[in-house]
């Protein structure tokens, strides 16, 4: 059937309502149709801006998920169209990263590390991890707290602009960072594997609380920890 103009239109606005209504489901199955178009979308906020205060107050909230996280959505998915990336999941865009732009590479790691960190954190979170992911990081650091302090140097010695992670790799936890939106998933990163938890050192995650004290929102950051999401990514 030739495909009209009128009809195009059509066809976008249902794609959007539809796109709109199913929220958090990617581009699969928005996209059934063209499962070559990787788009990369934003998740729902598991929270409201307000709900992780005192440690991250809501306008930072608001400012980064709408504005930021958002710019990164829109970036890359401007970049896929303009360059025809031709990887079909997020997995693959990240694995060969290396041959893509630095407008590819640095928002779609933004869109994935910002989708992956919402997760990382809840109300009242903090407190202990229980189960198979206490037991390792107590095997592989020792207690709780000294794999706190380790994270913590790796949030606090990343020059610039950055995440910290806790990583699976082989089995093994293992604490990196990564500059800019570069993440473990990435063949660029210098650490690979998978993400356990994942802490936004950029100033613009913690700059109109707490200014240059990157250490007090480490410290606080820590009260909000989702140690339940953790523990679901180590399988
Ligand atoms: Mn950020």
């Amino acid at each position: 059937m030739k495909t009209t103009r009128r009809n195009f239109i059509q066809q976008s606005a249902q794609l959007a309502a539809a796109g709109a209504a199913i929220g958090i489901i990617g581009h699969q199955e928005l996209f059934a149709s063209s499962p070559s178009v990787l788009q990369f979308s934003q998740i729902a906020l598991p929270y409201g801006y307000p709900a992780l205060e005192p440690s991250i107050d809501a306008q930072t909230m608001e400012i980064h998920y709408t504005k930021h996280h958002a710019a990164y959505v829109k970036n890359v998915n401007e970049a896929i169209q303009a360059e025809k990336i031709t990887a079909t999941d997020e997995k693959s865009f990240f694995a060969n990263v290396s041959k893509l732009s630095a407008k590819a590479r640095n928002n779609g790691g933004g869109v994935w590390n910002h989708n992956f960190f919402w997760q990382c954190m809840k109300p009242n979170g903090g407190g202990q991890p229980s189960g198979k992911i206490a037991e390792a990081l107590q095997s592989t650091f020792g207690s709780l707290d000294k794999f706190k302090e380790q994270f913590t140097q790796a949030a606090m010695t990343r020059f610039g602009s950055g995440w910290a992670w806790l990583i699976v790799d082989d089995g093994k936890l293992k604490i990196t960072s990564t500059p800019n939106q570069d993440n473990p998933l990435m063949d660029v990163a210098e650490s690979k594997g998978t993400p356990l938890l994942a802490l936004d050192v950029w100033e613009h995650a913690y700059y109109l609380k707490y200014q240059n004290k990157r250490n007090e929102y480490v410290g606080n950051w820590w009260n909000v920890v989702n140690w339940d999401f953790a523990a679901s990514q180590l399988k």
